[in-house]
Formats: C-alpha cells, structure tokens, sequence
C-alpha cells in the first residue's frame, strides 16, 4: 500500500514559482469533506459540536475555514484565545480546556463566554478569585492507571499531568454547585493517535457511567460530555484508518445504553479533535539541495526539523514521497535530513526510496496537524509558508513565510541590529 500525495510535481513546480519551498499546503476540499462526515457520525446527537484543537493548526484561515462548517475551537492559551476571537469565534463556540492556567487566561476565557474546562481541583479557588465560576462549567477527569482497548495499553493516564482524580471530581461538582453554577460538563483525554473505532466509544463508555455517579453523588446534572481529542490518522501506509461513522455509531450505542434510560438522554457530545481533523489533509513540500554519501546516505532538504518537529521529538514516522517517482521502485536506502546542527534532524532513517536527485520535491505526508504548529526558530531557521490547495488547483497564501526581520523582530526595543 501506498500515499498518493494530494499534489503532483507539476503543480509543486508551479506554486514553487510563486512560493519557494518549503512550504505546507493544505487541501481545502478534503479538510470540508472530512469535517462533514464528523458532523454526520454524530447527527444522533443534536447538540453535537468539534472543537477544534487550535494548538493542532493554528491558522486564522484554516479556523474560519472551519467555524463555516459548524465548528467550535478548543483553547488553551492567552494567544489561542485572542486568534480565536479574532476569526469570530464566541461564547459556546469556545472550549478552554487549559492546564497550569495563567489568571489572565481564565479572565479572556470569562470575557469571551467560553465554556471553562478546569483541569485541576485547585482552579475553583483560583477561578474564582480572579474571574468569578461562570454558570456553567466542565471538569476534567483522569481516571490514572494505563488505559487499554483489550489486550493493547493505549496510552499512561497515571503518568499524565492533565485532570482530576474521581473523588477530586466529586468534590468540584458539589463545590462548584455551591459557589453557584448551574450546568456542568465533564472532560477527558486519556490516550493519543489511537488507531481504532474502539477508543471514543469505550471513553464515552467510562464517562457516561461517571455521569450517572456524579449526578448521583454531587446532586448535578450533566450537560455536555467531552470526549475532547486522541482520535489518530494512519502515519504509516499499511495501518487501517479510522472509520468515524464506525466511531460515532459506536458512541450512540452506549449513549443509548447507559444514559438514556437514565434520564440524560439530552446530554450533549462534544469532540476536541485536532489531529483527526487536519493531519491527513496537509503536507510539507521540500526541496532536495544536496546528496551525501559517508557512512550512509544522507538526502538533504530545505526544510528542517523547525518546519517538522515531530520525527525528533518523538521518533514519529512520516510517510515520504519522491513527487515524480511515485512509480519508481523504492530501492534505495536514505536518512532524509534537514540542515540543523542537531543530529536529530531526520526526516526518515533507514527509509526505502526511489534513487533521489537533487532538485527533487519530496512531499512529507500527514502533517496538517502538530506539524507547522510546532515549530521553533533553532538555528536561526525560519518557518515556512502555508498554503490552502482549493478545489480549481489555484493555491492562497494564508501565511506568508517568517523573515530574518521577523526573527529580529523582539530585538525592536533598541537599535542593537540596525
Ligand atoms: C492536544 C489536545 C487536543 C487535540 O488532540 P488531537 O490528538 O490532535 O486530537 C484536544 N484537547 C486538548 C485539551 C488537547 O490538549
């Protein structure tokens, strides 16, 4: 099995005439048909809504390009909340599901009418004391322990610094009804990129049953239910992706079975996804500047490891194509490299490709989230620009690529670089 890029070498020779690499670009088409079927798996539920993880792809364009489509965003931080607001995001259009949260944060989440996820029992203090407990309000759960789907461990929530342990969560509820709030929500993230239509039904499973315990022991009602983010993409070809209508139906089922019966059956479902949402549906095109032969083979690129953190940070695969050799037999061994004085910078080790030569386009697949977003300016390296890929072929610049004036651009309270 194989990744077709959504872009061919004609047109990245094309757009490279106006837009040098490297650069993201993202499929505006996919990204709405995509979006269309999350709302379509959870149509049972009328109050559904995504909101989207901002921090995923957090481009002004890509969250317009999203609230057209029914979407929420998920915030977790002060320039987060503002981008939002910006693009004309509102009260329960916004998730503010924060950690170690700065007061002035809670003050712009109140301001903006933002739903408040709190992550941690001593935040109703906190909260209280410098923006007030808005009248509704969610929680955050961390149940500990190692989370499994049968025989697999998805992921460590014991080991995990996010939410409240259930007696914690408890406590708020009955704390946080005192101080006067009236509708509540509950939120959890218990494991990342999970490659199956198993991981939000059991979570639903484990937080529709924690409603009814709530509601029973703190004397509540339970409005909204986050199953917030972690729904994965397949990064590598021969994994199965996910199937979201599998993955909704799945949750109608235990919301059928366990809150239904029990009265709540006007809870509301919310979703966080960031990933999910936008990974498969951009990529990083770069350049081949140069060939290196020691030890290994090294293939080198215009982009770095500032443009793509993700192999260095966690070892993350990338699919890549050779754009014009999709064909070609991948019968040579490369380390695909950026130019850092870090030897982490690895786009690929050991990876099987079509024989690379230079002037070569490579197109790193499956970066549309966690990928620009988490670029850093090591080396005095520069981000890039990104670009959204519409339906007619034409691409739009919605970033343009940082600048060394932009990079300068803190030191612009003296003239020390002028
Ligand atoms: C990162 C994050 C998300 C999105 O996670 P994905 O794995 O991209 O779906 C959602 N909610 C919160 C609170 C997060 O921190």
């Amino acid at each position: 099995m194989s990744k077709v890029p959504f872009v061919t070498k004609e047109q990245v020779e094309e757009i490279a005439k106006t837009y040098p690499t490297p650069f993201y670009i993202y499929d505006k088409n996919q990204i709405i048909e995509n979006v269309r079927r999350v709302k379509k798996a959870f149509a049972w539920n009328e109050g559904f809504k995504e909101y989207f993880a901002v921090k995923a792809t957090p481009n002004p364009f890509i969250l317009k390009l999203l609230r057209t489509e029914g979407c929420g965003v998920d915030c977790s931080s002060l320039t987060e909340l503002i981008m939002s607001e910006k693009c004309g995001f509102y009260g329960e259009e916004i998730m503010f599901s924060s950690n170690v949260t700065p007061a002035e944060e809670y003050v712009k989440a109140k301001e903006l009418g933002a739903y408040i996820n709190l992550d941690d029992y001593s935040h109703i203090q906190f909260l209280k004391d410098c923006a007030g407990i808005p009248k509704t309000i969610c929680c955050r759960y961390n149940p500990g322990g190692v989370f499994s789907l049968g025989t697999d461990i998805m992921d460590n929530p014991g080991d995990a610094k996010y939410g409240m342990t259930k007696e914690q969560l408890i406590q708020a509820y009955k704390d946080l009804k005192e101080l006067g709030a009236e509708e509540f929500g509950i939120h959890s993230f218990i494991a990342s990129n999970t490659v199956s239509n198993e991981y939000y039904p059991t979570l639903a499973g484990i937080l529709f049953e924690l409603a009814l315990e709530i509601k029973e022991k703190a004397g509540v009602n339970i409005s909204f239910i986050n199953l917030s983010g972690g729904v994965g993409v397949p990064y590598k070809p021969d994994q199965e992706p996910n199937d979201i209508l599998a993955i909704g139906e799945g949750v109608r089922k235990k919301f059928e079975e366990i809150l239904v019966p029990n009265g709540l059956g006007n809870v509301k479902i919310f979703t966080e996804m960031g990933r999910f949402m936008l990974a498969p549906y951009g990529g990083l095109v770069a350049k081949v500047l140069h060939e290196k032969k020691i030890y290994k083979d090294y293939i080198g690129l215009d982009a770095c490891a500032v443009n793509l953190m993700r192999p260095a940070m966690y070892g993350a695969y990338h699919h890549i194509t050779v754009l014009g050799k999709e064909n070609e037999p991948c019968d040579h061994k490369y380390d695909v490299t950026g130019s850092l004085c870090e030897n982490n910078d690895k786009f690929a080790i050991d990876r099987m490709l079509p024989k690379i030569d230079i002037g070569d386009y490579v197109f790193i697949h499956d970066t549309g989230a966690h990928g620009f977003a988490m670029g850093y300016n090591y080396n005095g390296k520069l981000k890039s620009a990104e670009l959204l890929l519409r339906k007619d072929g034409t691409v739009k610049l919605i970033r343009r690529a940082e600048t060394v004036e932009d990079y300068f651009a803190t030191f612009d309270f003296c003239d020390i670089l002028k």
